[in-house]
């Protein structure tokens, strides 16, 4: 007897060409099967979607999917057709007849998922149409976006419970990738019938793929562009805090010859929208973006995330890094920060038009973001226990590799904590920390603090390493920025307890490693490199069908990964498949596209391998 489980493999093997499921996604597609409401909090990447488009492919009746972003729906509808699965979206862009259409096929039964923004549901036209349309279940995607505690809030969400009443009460599956214990309880009172307890999944916060690296700021546009040294045909994602700065560094990276674009919410639409399809379409794209960009972003193969400034919130950082690697393939990371990083944050949250309790939510998660770039333990281990998950050291993150041994930095504080105070607690950490380091600046010498006893008390370290004691002052919350706007930094009462000897600081040591410049060959992290690695000829061979990918992409409109993802071109140019059979057993080849591309790259793989030791034109080939 085959279960209904296995129905479901069996259709991911066939649709989807995949070998089977991923962690979790089993047992969340098995609780959807069996038609009970399901609460789902899975990281991104790990196939989220999956659990609503397989059940929508093996049972009759139709999936309506709730998503925040219209942007992104008509993507998704494209994957799905690749797929051979029949899908639309109903929105606003849509033209009239495309909508006649799916309309048409509603009725008929023969639309599988019908993607939708909760304000378009809510239409009384949209629900009325969809009433008595054999809707089976209403899935929600980025469910989070239904709480205030969260950190995408949108008030439309909080209205779908009306349309799952409208439309009969039908089966919800919500899902989303980032919650605290606060947002989860929201979504399952706000979402769920009162009464209908939702089975609830929770999976491991784990990316082991994604490699995370921090770094305290020097040059950034210099530590990026390093990054970025030997990454030229990826694409990646650098976010920053601000619009100027996007198109900044997409000019400094497009000059250093980087297919770098940027994308703010200030470009007008037709650019934004021709920037994210370049992005979306093409390979090796960089997009300097603010964090407007990527909400949803459905691209399996962004190699890296850059965090050119210190991100919000360790919910917004986990989420944009997570944007990266969702193929499952090594990814990489870099997170710069800096003391006027956090200063600002701290600023606009105190500024910020919002009730008390908002702002000490605010408050606690920027604490957190800033106590995870000055941790001295591994990123990873620091990363899951915000998220209520116990691990062990992860060895592949920057302080895995780099070894952080905290020792006691009291003498050093009281340093800077002295100069501080001396020079009247009005100064920014560019002033105090010449200071102690004995820098007569034109400003110092005005002031007259050339003269102070606390001048050039740390002639022995270098400026740089006075500004990381002063950052690890300020995020242990013993220095504070003043209330005047002015930059200027005081003791806190914690400072003072330094000072006065009352309470010893434990510090990083100086200077602070520089993990662009470390030895990577021997770290563990080599080892799964290998999952990309190829010989050179499989290398030459991979990048053949690479092109062969991009023309077909480019005659059908389609983003390239939808043709077939990298990790599926690594494995052609790996077992090199010259026939469709053959096609069958790599990953990512389901029925339909084997069907629609299959005899082109068969074809191509044989004619590369004919010409190869000729050296010659082919004498096969379409
Ligand atoms: P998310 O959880 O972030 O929503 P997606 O649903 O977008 O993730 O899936 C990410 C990628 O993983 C997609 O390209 C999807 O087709 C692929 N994927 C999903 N399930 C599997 C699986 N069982 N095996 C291999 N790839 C999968
Ligand atoms: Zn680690």
């Amino acid at each position: 007897m085959t279960s209904r489980l296995d129905e479901a493999r069996a259709a991911l093997r066939k649709t989807f060409g995949y070998d089977d499921f991923r962690p979790g996604q089993d047992e969340v597609i098995g609780a959807v099967l069996d038609g009970t409401d399901v609460f789902a909090v899975m990281p991104t990447g790990s196939g989220k979607s999956m659990t609503y488009q397989l059940p929508a492919l093996v049972e009759d009746g139709l999936t309506v999917v709730v998503s925040p972003l219209i942007a992104l729906m008509h993507d998704q509808v494209q994957q799905m057709r690749a797929f051979g699965i029949p899908a639309a979206t109903l929105n606003s862009t849509v033209a009239e007849t495309e909508s006649r259409e799916t309309w048409r096929r509603i009725r008929s039964g023969a639309l599988r998922l019908l993607f939708v923004s909760p304000e378009r549901l809510l239409m009384e036209g949209c629900m009325e149409a969809l009433r008595g349309s054999g809707v089976r279940r209403l899935a929600v995607d980025e469910a989070h976006c239904v709480s205030q505690w969260g950190h995408d809030f949108r008030p439309e969400y909080r209205e779908i419970a009306r349309a799952r009443d409208a439309l009969g009460n039908v089966q919800v599956l919500a899902l989303t990738a980032t919650a605290d214990a606060a947002t989860r309880a929201e979504i399952a009172e706000r979402l769920f019938p009162a009464g209908r307890a939702p089975q609830i999944f929770v999976h491991s916060f784990d990316r082991p793929n994604i490699r995370l690296t921090f770094a305290p700021k020097d040059n950034p546009t210099r530590q990026i562009e390093r990054f970025l040294r030997h990454r030229r045909s990826e694409s990646g994602i650098i976010y920053c805090s601000s619009r100027k700065r996007t198109e900044q560094l997409a000019e400094t990276l497009r000059n250093d010859g980087f297919n770098a674009l940027p994308y703010h919410a200030g470009l007008d639409q037709g650019t934004r929208m021709k920037n994210q399809d370049t992005f979306l379409q093409e390979d090796g794209v960089v997009m300097a973006a603010t964090i407007a960009f990527g909400m949803g972003i459905n691209k399996p193969d962004v190699r890296f995330v850059c965090h050119a400034d210190m991100p919000n919130n360790i919910e917004g950082y986990y989420q944009e890094i997570g944007r990266a690697g969702r193929d499952g393939l090594p990814a990489d990371t870099l997170t710069l920060y800096g003391l006027d990083d956090m200063a600002l944050r701290r600023r606009q949250i105190d500024e910020k038009d919002v009730g008390d309790d908002r702002r000490r939510v605010e408050r606690r998660k920027l604490e957190a973001m800033i106590a995870l770039c000055e941790g001295a333990t591994c990123r990873r281990q620091s990363l899951l226990a915000y998220f209520g998950e116990a691990s062990a050291p992860c060895g592949r993150c920057d302080l895995c590799r780099g070894g952080v041994q905290l020792v006691d930095g009291t003498v050093s504080a009281q340093k800077v904590l002295s100069a501080i105070v001396r020079t009247g607690q009005r100064f920014g950490a560019a002033y105090i920390c010449d200071v102690v380091h004995g820098k007569e600046s034109e400003q110092i010498r005005r002031n007259g603090h050339g003269q102070l006893k606390t001048f050039g008390v740390g002639a022995d370290k270098p400026v740089a390493a006075w500004r990381a004691i002063l950052r690890q002052l300020f995020a242990a919350g013993a220095v504070a920025e003043n209330t005047d706007g002015y930059g200027g930094l005081s003791m806190t009462e914690k400072g003072e307890a330094i000072l006065f000897g009352r309470e010893p600081i434990q510090l990083r040591p100086d200077p602070e490693p520089r993990p662009e410049t470390r030895e990577r060959r021997r770290s563990p992290a080599a080892r799964d490199d290998e999952a990309l690695a190829l010989s050179e000829a499989d290398e030459a061979l991979f990048q053949h069908l690479r092109g062969l990918r991009a023309t077909i992409a480019r005659a059908e409109g389609i983003a390239a990964f939808m043709v077939f993802p990298d990790r599926t071109l690594v494995e052609m140019a790996r077992q090199k498949p010259v026939d469709l059979w053959a096609l069958r057993a790599i990953h990512g080849v389901g029925e339909r596209k084997r069907e629609a591309y299959g005899e082109r790259f068969a074809a191509a793989i044989a004619e590369f391998l004919n010409d190869r030791p000729k050296g010659s034109a082919a004498s096969s080939g379409p």
